[in-house]
């Protein structure tokens, strides 16, 4: 296979920009979304910088750990999994810690919640936090808008809702974003982790370490996803997935994990796993997966997203739920 050409390297950079809305070159990161969240809390934390943390999953959970691990001063603002972030805590906390930037997790693939980020935003807006989103499962399924939002940092993986592999993923990073990394003087240096200096890399070369493959499978999802009619036809998707997902199980006694409907993401659906010897004995069929992180027994997943996002796939997943109950 053919190395990258600029023009296919900036063809995808573009790609990426116009699925989460922002005008910033995005940076393209040689590895799977987790690489490049730890890359983030790396080159954000430092001795002296505050951290206000919405923990509303594991991976809120982790990301402040990362942050406290590289010395900042870290505020972990922590929710009942089957709740989303509410805004006025979140306001309150940053009224009273006055953090520099704020980190949350939109959606939560694991419990099957997203957070409010439209009113987050709004929060950190009034109170000058630079934002940093863990948007992974978002992005293809949950409506974002980088740059209308005022989001400085977004972490992209195309594994979920964007159709893709997760061998590469891409970082969305506001120029006053990437001042506050420049400035950092504990942020990596000379390392894959430092986000700045891939950043400048990216604008000189197409950079040797992006794997071929990966990148051209990136393009290829992309690609497919704009001939759908883009991001927002992939969301309009998916809330119909969920819907009707939702709706079926509910007909068959099942509830949601989540308190609230309207806490939901779009990307999966989490139930309450039944107290039934076939639920007991259950391991996972097509797309319905018991819960992971702790939460086997707490719940059920139905993971209608990419390659899932399908009738013919939840209608088998309908079926194995009514197994179940
Ligand atoms: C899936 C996911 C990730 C990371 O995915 P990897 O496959 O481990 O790179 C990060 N954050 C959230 C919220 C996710 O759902």
């Amino acid at each position: 296979m053919k190395a990258l050409t600029r023009s296919e390297f900036d063809a995808l950079l573009g790609a990426v920009a116009r699925a989460i809305g922002t005008q910033t070159r995005p940076v393209a990161v040689p590895g799977e979304a987790i690489l490049g969240i730890e890359a983030v809390a790396r080159c954000c934390a430092g001795p002296g910088r505050r951290f206000l943390n919405l923990v509303t999953g594991p991976y809120g959970l982790d990301f402040g750990r990362w942050l406290r691990g590289c010395g900042a001063e870290v505020m972990d603002l922590k929710f009942p999994y089957d709740e989303a972030a509410d805004p006025a805590a979140v306001e309150r906390a940053a009224a009273e810690f006055q953090p520099d930037a704020l980190s949350y997790v939109y959606a939560e693939a694991v419990t099957g919640g997203a957070n409010p980020a439209e009113a987050l935003q709004e929060v950190a807006r009034r109170h000058g936090m630079l934002t940093i989103v863990d948007a992974v499962s978002s992005v293809g399924a949950d409506p974002f808008a980088m740059d209308d939002w005022g989001v400085d940092v977004a972490a992209v993986g195309m594994q979920k809702a964007l159709l893709g592999s997760n061998g590469i993923s891409f970082l969305g990073v506001s120029l006053r974003a990437m001042e506050w990394m420049r400035a950092n003087p504990d942020a990596p240096r000379h390392s894959v982790l430092s986000v700045p200096e891939l950043f400048d890399q990216q604008a000189r070369e197409v950079p040797a370490h992006i794997s071929v493959l990966e990148a051209r499978c990136a393009a290829d999802a992309l690609e497919e996803i704009e001939a759908l009619g883009g991001v927002d036809a992939l969301v309009r998707r998916q809330r119909e997935m969920a819907s009707l997902v939702r709706r079926e199980a509910r007909a068959m006694g099942y509830s949601l994990f989540q308190k609230r409907e309207e806490d939901c993401t779009n990307l999966n659906t989490a139930l309450a796993r039944p107290r039934t010897p076939a639920a007991a004995a259950f391991r996972g069929e097509g797309i319905v997966s018991p819960g992971s992180f702790g939460l086997e027994d707490a719940l059920l997943r139905v993971n209608h997203y990419g390659a899932g996002c399908t009738y013919s796939a939840v209608e088998d997943a309908l079926r194995v739920l009514k197994r179940l109950t």
